[in-house]
């Protein structure tokens, strides 16, 4: 086996080594969270005295941590250190309500970096190559997290940031672009430019390799994206309590994305009764930080739903691997009794040819009874073709999103560009139902 790693020693532990390696660290971060307020009443409240926690089994003797745990306890209260030894704040997204606050120390802020240095280096991105970074720099987590990790390999760092599609052609055109980092719904909307220019980017421009994350998308998403631009598309995973991206990454084999399992513990719990799932079974992803200094967080439910991948990546990494995010579970919707996660729509829309780069669902009431509506931009060529062939195409539509989900949609096509497009996050569903 020739795998290249940036940090060898880490990345091809044994297993033996790792797990020692995550109970010495496990310890530590128990030690360490206890002085922050938050832990030091959720232990005294449980009843947990730190000296029963001998080894890494006793994980699960601690109490989960959740996002609204962060919310009660804003801004201040899970910091282990004084306020000086700080020296950067992130706030998430804030996706699913109130956003919440992270904290860095010097050394976090260092082992954050070294993290996604690994990533990068992981899927072949070397020095020399010139590395655009096309998400949101701010307080996001995504544009920091990606530079600080591109600059430590010695990476070209264009801060091109979100949005200003035109420029960032200009820009990737001028200095040669190799690696991008971007939105996948981000990245849909920009071969619309692409098209709408006339520029092909097989032929025009020098892309390689492209990290895609940040959002759920579906393998047809990264398939198109591979296709059209012509790159390998690795998928990020991360998340703002957890630093932000470079909890998991895709090596070159884009089979799941590796865990760095010196950096976290992972655990898969049923998202109902929070009991372990056995490997391989769907469940929300709870993590416990090994690495952070300023803000360690314990058990921290993060609400993704997730799979272990089970067995050996042939790159010899021990790292576990999880399988593409299916979604948050507050994202899953529920319609004539059937559960449906937007991705899954997604999956079904974007292996059909005519259809576009956006769509977006709607929940509605009418005469109480619940109708999914799935708007649905199709490309150029289809547009201009006769109303039989929409109408066909309208109808095959809503045959196979029937087939995948079991429930039958009101398919709605409209032209490329019709639908609202965001440079961050997109939202895919709209729910009027309870309004
Ligand atoms: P917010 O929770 O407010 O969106 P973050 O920017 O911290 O703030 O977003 C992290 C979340 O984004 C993750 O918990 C997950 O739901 C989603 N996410 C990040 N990367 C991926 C990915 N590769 N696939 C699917 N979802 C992702
Ligand atoms: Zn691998």
């Amino acid at each position: 086996m020739n795998t290249e790693c940036w940090n060898p020693e880490r990345e091809l532990i044994t297993r033996d080594k790792l797990e020692a390696l995550q109970e010495k660290l496990f310890l530590e971060t128990v030690q360490r969270a206890s002085r922050s307020p938050f832990y030091r009443k959720k232990f005294e409240e449980t009843g947990i005295s730190i000296k029963d926690i001998k080894s890494l089994s006793d994980i699960t003797k601690l109490p989960f941590t959740t996002k609204q745990d962060l919310r009660d306890w804003y801004p201040y209260g899970f910091l282990t250190v004084e306020k000086e030894k700080l020296v950067r704040l992130h706030v998430s997204s804030g996706t699913t309500g109130q956003a919440t606050a992270v904290f860095y120390t010097r050394k976090d802020i260092e082992s954050w970096a070294e993290l996604m240095a690994r990533c990068m280096y992981m899927t072949g991105a070397r020095p020399g190559d010139v590395f655009q970074n096309m998400t949101g720099y701010g307080l996001f987590t995504g544009g920091l997290g990606f530079h600080y990790g591109a600059e430590k390999i010695g990476l070209l760092t264009i801060p091109s940031g979100a949005g200003n599609s035109k420029r960032q052609i200009q820009l990737m055109r001028d200095f040669g672009t190799n690696v991008i980092h971007i939105i996948p719904s981000y990245a849909l909307r920009l071969m619309d430019v692409l098209n709408e220019m006339g520029i092909n980017p097989r032929e025009s421009l020098d892309l390689r390799i492209g990290y895609l994350g940040a959002e759920p998308y579906s393998e047809e998403v990264r398939q198109r994206v591979q296709e059209f631009y012509g790159i390998k598309a690795f998928n990020s995973y991360g998340l703002s309590e957890m630093n932000g991206p470079g909890v998991a990454f895709e090596c070159t084999y884009q089979q799941g994305m590796h865990l760095w399992e010196d950096a976290y513990i992972m655990e898969i719990v049923d998202q109902h009764t929070l009991e372990p799932v056995p490997e391989g079974t769907l469940g929300e992803l709870v993590l416990t930080t090994l690495s952070r200094e300023g803000m360690p967080l314990i058990r921290y439910r993060t609400k993704d739903l997730t799979r272990i991948i089970p067995g050996q990546c042939p790159c010899g990494r021990p790292h576990r691997r999880i399988d593409r995010i299916q979604g948050r579970s507050d994202d899953m919707f529920i319609i004539k009794g059937v559960n449906i996660f937007p991705v899954q729509v997604e999956q079904v829309l974007m292996s059909i040819p005519e259809v576009g780069t956006n769509y977006r669902i709607i929940l509605k009431k009418e005469r109480e009874i619940d109708q999914m509506i799935v708007q649905v931009e199709v490309t150029d060529k289809v547009f201009v073709e006769d109303m039989r062939h929409l109408q066909r195409l309208q109808k095959k539509i809503a045959s196979e999103l029937r087939s995948e989900l079991l429930v039958t949609p009101i398919v709605e096509l409209v032209e490329p560009n019709a639908l609202p497009r965001s440079n961050g996050k997109v939202q895919r569903l709209i729910d009027m139902r309870c309004n």
